[in-house]
């Protein structure tokens, strides 16, 4: 019921802000590789907001709560990651209104999806988050609705699309975003972005599987 969901959720948000904080200088070295050096204490100043707002998260349903995680994400992270992580969570989070289901987790994460490209305008290839999550998103509805998976499975198998997209980005050029400044100098390094994105995949399945 909601309240157990709520609570999962407020766990997956603790956790992501966690691996977050870990992860903040790991995240900035990739951005200063190929960007501006920022994407660790961006994605830290969002998420250090978000892990306040946990008693807040009591008191809502589970769609409030992503929505404002997104609205908090929008109003502490600056760039364009900012915008991008925090809207999207914000227009997606409609989708689990009815509740988190499995039918409304893939049109939930097909809506973040959407509105990541809608927003950022990167198509697969451009060296951006947009890699890790094309073929999470991919995997996680094939194998629910096509391979008849259980939604844990489809997770897991979703995090593994995400892992290969990151990898997939080192050896790509960047066409979007700061990285494409540096046109092939920006060949064989990783996006920073499409690495966060795996990192709070890779919470919310751990958070899933205790
Ligand atoms: P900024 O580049 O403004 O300093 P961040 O460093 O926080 O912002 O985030 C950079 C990440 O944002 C990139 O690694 C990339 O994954 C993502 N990004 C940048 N531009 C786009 C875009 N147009 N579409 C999708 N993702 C993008
Ligand atoms: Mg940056
Ligand atoms: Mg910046």
């Amino acid at each position: 019921d909601e309240s157990v969901q709520r609570e999962a959720l407020i766990t997956a948000i603790e956790n992501v802000a966690a691996r977050i904080e870990d992860e903040k200088s790991h995240l900035t070295d990739l951005d200063s590789a190929i960007g501006d050096a920022d994407h660790g204490n961006n994605m830290y100043r969002g998420f250090s907001a978000v892990a306040e707002k946990t008693d807040e998260f009591e008191e809502m349903s589970p769609a409030e709560v992503v929505k404002t995680v997104g609205t908090t994400i929008i109003g502490n992270v600056g760039g364009a990651a900012g915008p991008l992580y925090g809207g999207s969570l914000m227009t997606a989070s409609q989708e689990l209104e009815g509740g988190i289901t499995t039918e409304t987790s893939v049109a939930f994460a097909e809506a973040y999806l959407d509105k990541v490209q809608d927003r950022g305008d990167a198509p697969i290839g451009a060296k951006t988050m947009v890699d890790a999550l094309v073929p999470a998103v991919h995997t996680y509805k094939k194998s629910i609705e096509h391979d008849d998976l259980p939604p844990l499975t489809a997770f897991a198998k979703a995090v593994e699309g995400a892992r290969r997209g990151v990898a997939f980005t080192v050896p790509i050029k960047a066409t979007k975003g700061r990285a494409s400044f540096l046109g092939w100098r920006s060949v064989g390094h990783q996006d920073p972005g499409a690495t966060s994105t795996l990192f709070i995949m890779e919470e919310i399945l751990a958070t899933a599987e205790e």
